[in-house]
């Protein structure tokens, strides 16, 4: 399966050009072309799958995999003290290209990227009913 209009997709069929990092039979990891700190890499599945629903359990596993390996060698080239995983699913959450990617972030002490400000609950009781409604939801 692949998009025509899919940037990810041209990239993974080399129609696009990219500096790549690591390949498989199934995904390809990428030097991203805007990075977050200087070896801020993706991994894609090479198929078109647009977000984290849409993938196949398999190929996450593959991916989750390239990501440990991946992740473990730009830590290792870069010198960075940590790596950031993220996956953006759907426009709300930032995602900007709708083929399903991992981000690896390499992260240094004193980088100034700021984690994301965090809320609270109004109260337990609310904590509580948010916990058992998404339990019954993955229950089914
Ligand atoms: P998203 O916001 O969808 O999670 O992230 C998409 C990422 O893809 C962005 O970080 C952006 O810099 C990167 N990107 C978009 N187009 C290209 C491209 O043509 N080549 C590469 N290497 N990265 C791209
Ligand atoms: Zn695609």
């Amino acid at each position: 399966m692949s998009n025509q209009d899919c940037i990810f997709c041209k990239i993974a069929a080399g129609d696009i050009p990219c500096f790549k990092i690591y390949e498989t039979e199934h995904l390809l990891s990428f030097l991203d072309i805007g990075p977050v700190n200087k070896g801020h890499a993706l991994v894609i599945p090479k198929e078109h799958y647009k977000n984290i629903w849409d993938l196949p359990a398999e190929l996450g596993g593959e991916i989750i995999t390239a990501a440990q390996m991946a992740g473990d060698a730009i830590v290792k080239a870069t010198g960075a003290d940590g790596l950031n995983i993220i996956m953006n699913n759907n426009e709300a959450a930032g995602q900007l290209v709708f083929h399903a990617h991992l981000h690896l972030i390499p992260r240094f002490r004193d980088d100034g990227f700021k984690h994301w400000a965090q809320s609270q609950y109004d109260n337990m009781d609310e904590a509580r009913a948010l916990a058992q409604k998404i339990e019954k939801m993955i229950k089914g």
